[in-house]
């Protein structure tokens, strides 16, 4: 490398994030020493990518310094954690000063908006792959859980799911720039961490996951642990124009199993869900009601014209494909 290690953390991470006062010591020493209040729990989530898995060669290194973090912030979100530290190990097969600026530029930019602090990490040398851990705070009795959930609660979700996935496979299939538009690139790209949804939701959803393996895999996760079924009215979900177009068709893939979304899933129970909705909105948060939760294990599908299928679309497994 033609700029040393030491070179390079100085330059591109020692003072990339604000400094924040519950930061004892930051980037520079073995170690950083964070000091969280009495009254609240750590929150960690850790999240890598991978070049040719989770990115393709050649994405722009700012794009990927912000979903980088995003992905993480995204699971502080679904557990209504408040953002606070974050650490990232890069191994990179050269040190690309350019890149490393794109890099920590789009990593910077969303931490700033989330009082991140970016307090260590490691650089390696070898494939290109990223890996962020986030730690957020919540009160001590508030995370919200995948298995609190109870039948006859409503089940919502927020943003437009399958954006992410009909991106992907567009960008994987050389669509041409018409069928590519900005707003379908930036979903994919730059995914918005639904944070202040989730500080919204603590003490009031009763369980919530993000989305990120897909809809139905991840309510899954929320039945699975919570046990309980579910019921999906496709008509309501709440979907963008391109999406909409290709679920015209027939195809509720996108929605249901695209993956990426990082949009947040969680349930209610009915006597709290108009404060709550109404709250969201007030809040400038989409959030929709697709369904609810019901007795059993199973989960239900409703299609626009009444139909019912139990035959659900997979979402994301890296080890069974
Ligand atoms: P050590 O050899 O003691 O593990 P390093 O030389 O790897 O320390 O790192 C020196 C300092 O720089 C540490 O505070 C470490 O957390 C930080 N650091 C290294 N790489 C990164 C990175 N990619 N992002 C943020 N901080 C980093
Ligand atoms: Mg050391």
């Amino acid at each position: 490398m033609s700029i040393s290690e030491f070179d390079l953390i100085r330059r591109f991470f020692a003072e990339a994030t604000l400094a924040r006062p519950d930061v004892l010591l930051g980037i520079g020493d073995d170690a950083a020493l964070l000091c969280p209040p009495a009254d609240k729990l750590v929150v960690v989530s850790m999240d890598t990518l991978v070049e040719g898995r989770h990115f393709l060669p050649g994405c722009d290194p700012a794009a990927l310094g912000h979903k980088s973090l995003a992905v993480n912030l995204s699971d502080l979100a679904a557990m209504g954690a408040e953002p606070a530290w974050a650490t990232l190990s890069l191994t990179l097969p050269e040190a690309d000063e350019r890149w490393l600026s794109g890099f920590i530029g789009g990593f910077a930019g969303l931490a700033a908006s989330h009082k991140v602090q970016l307090v260590g990490g490691d650089t390696t040398r070898g494939p290109l792959s990223i890996t962020v851990q986030a730690h957020g705070l919540v009160a001590a009795d508030r995370a919200l859980r995948r298995a609190a959930a109870s039948p006859g609660e409503l089940l919502c979700v927020s943003g437009t799911p399958g954006d992410a996935g009909l991106a992907l496979d567009r960008l994987a299939h050389g669509a041409p720039d018409t069928e590519m538009s900005d707003y379908l690139r930036e979903r994919l790209e730059r995914p918005t961490p639904r944070v202040a949804l989730g500080r919204i939701l603590v003490g009031r959803a009763s369980a919530a996951i993000d989305i990120s393996d897909g809809l139905v895999a991840d309510l899954r996760h929320i039945c699975v642990a919570s046990s309980v079924g579910a019921r999906i009215e496709l008509a309501r979900l709440p979907v963008s124009a391109q999406v909409a177009a290709v679920c015209a068709r027939g195809d509720w893939r996108y929605p249901l199993a695209g993956g990426d979304d990082y949009e947040l899933l969680f349930s209610v129970a009915p006597e709290r869900s108009e404060a709550l909705l109404r709250d969201c909105a007030a809040a400038g948060q989409q959030v929709r009601q697709i369904g609810r939760l019901v007795d059993g294990s199973e989960i239900t599908l409703v299609f626009p014209d009444g139909r019912v299928t139990k035959e659900l679309p997979d979402g994301f497994d890296h080890f069974d494909r």
